[in-house]
């Protein structure tokens, strides 16, 4: 007999500063070992409530149809384009990283045709093409985009877009995974008719639930389909009648909620709602400017430049002659700080480092800085100190 005995679970502590999860503040683990409830029981059904009630605030919505998708920011990716396109239907997807190119792989599998505007990874995607492809294709029924590329560090404009996309008739798509929570994003105000997020980047909760909203358009397409949705899990009619509020009309099981997930995002959109959504995004760039800053002085070089950098994520060009993994490891066993490699093109060639959420701490940035200040001329680069410019973008006591 083997020995099935594999002891106490003690993962080592990190300091999460990849492209997510990020880290996650105290008490929002601590909702997760709250007791469980039934997914049907009124105190739980209460629960949901608030928990919807708040996510429109961070969506800066009034969208009746919000709900947190169970599953991670894929499935709020795969929930928003199986449920909003049938077999033939038209999609002009952006696509200037890795997360754009996931929505063509999920577009194809549900028999729409996506028609992509490209643009090369770590720039911004033009709105000229965005309405030349609608001029061309006529019957487009979303125009699709990622507000903030994890994979780059782009945050992309989509005022204009969104624009285009309702005077041609289509529906404005976006995914807001890395964005929700730490960057502005106004669905109302921005004309935004679907979007979707996760639960482990800004929002500040572990990875497990896809925050997700449709507006009237949105719903009106969902509720006219032709064919049923293709995908039963993610189907949001049915989903609907479990999370949505609908007078005489008691929830339904559909599948069940992952209760504890759902504590741990309410705690976590409490944390919100105690910050401010205004002091929150202050925050976000507060502490990217220093990390950048920090960065610079250390000689090293941004992939994205200034006006289109998002602040959740940064992307650092590797100075020549420092290997990626090399490094990367050292950050971890040595600094137990996880930063990510890049993907793509771009493997190799930046580092993605992530001020997400409650990670989002000037004490963070100056762990990292101080490491990198330890580990680069330990592998043949020489820095400066860098520590002394990022403090000057974050208030310190005296
Ligand atoms: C992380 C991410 C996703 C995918 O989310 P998962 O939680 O990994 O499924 C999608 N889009 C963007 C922009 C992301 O950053």
């Amino acid at each position: 007999m083997p020995d099935l005995n594999i002891g106490e679970l003690n993962p080592p502590e990190r300091l999460l500063m990849g492209p997510g999860p990020a880290n996650v503040a105290p008490r929002v683990l601590q909702a997760l070992s709250a007791p469980l409830l039934g997914h049907l029981d009124p105190a739980f059904i209460e629960i949901m409530d608030e928990t919807v009630a708040e996510l429109r605030q961070v969506f800066q919505t009034s969208n009746q149809f919000t709900i947190p998708i169970s599953g991670t920011g894929s499935a709020g990716m795969e929930a928003s384009l199986c449920n909003l396109l049938e077999p033939g239907d038209t999609i002009v997807i952006g696509v200037s990283g890795y997360f754009g190119g996931r929505m063509t792989e999920m577009v194809s599998r549900y028999g729409a045709r996506s028609v992509l505007v490209e643009a090369e990874w770590g720039h911004t995607l033009d709105p000229e093409q965005f309405k030349a492809a609608l001029e061309r294709e006529k019957d487009v029924k979303i125009v699709a985009l990622v507000h903030a590329e994890t994979s780059t560090g782009v945050l992309q404009p989509v005022e204009e877009i969104a624009k285009l996309a309702h005077d041609h008739g289509a529906l404005f798509l976006i995914d807001v995974v890395t964005s929700l929570g730490g960057i502005d994003v106004r669905v109302d105000e921005w004309g935004i008719d679907a979007c979707f997020s996760g639960t482990q980047k800004c929002l500040g909760a572990p990875p497990g639930l896809a925050p997700l909203t449709l507006g009237p358009r949105a719903v009106e397409v969902l509720r006219s389909r032709k064919t049923p949705v293709a995908n039963w899990y993610l189907d949001l009619t049915l989903l609907d009648k479990y999370w949505g509020e609908h007078k005489n009309q008691s929830r339904a099981y559909h599948h069940t909620a992952p209760i504890s997930m759902v504590y741990s995002l309410r705690e976590a959109l409490r944390t919100i709602a105690e910050e401010g959504l205004e002091e929150r995004f202050a925050r976000h760039h507060r502490n990217a400017s220093a990390l950048r800053a920090g960065f610079e002085t250390l000689g090293l070089q941004m992939l994205v430049p200034d006006a289109y950098r998002t602040d959740s994520l940064t992307t650092v060009l590797i100075p020549e002659g420092l290997d990626d993994l090399t490094i990367r490891r050292a950050l971890l066993s040595e600094f137990s700080i996880e930063i990510g490699g890049g993907l793509g093109p771009l493997a190799g060639k930046v580092w993605r480092v992530g001020l997400m959420g409650y990670t989002s701490q000037p004490r963070n940035v100056f762990a990292l800085l101080n490491a990198l200040e330890q580990l680069l001329p330990a592998h043949g680069f020489e820095v400066p100190r860098g520590t002394a410019a990022a403090a000057a973008h974050v208030v310190l006591t005296a």
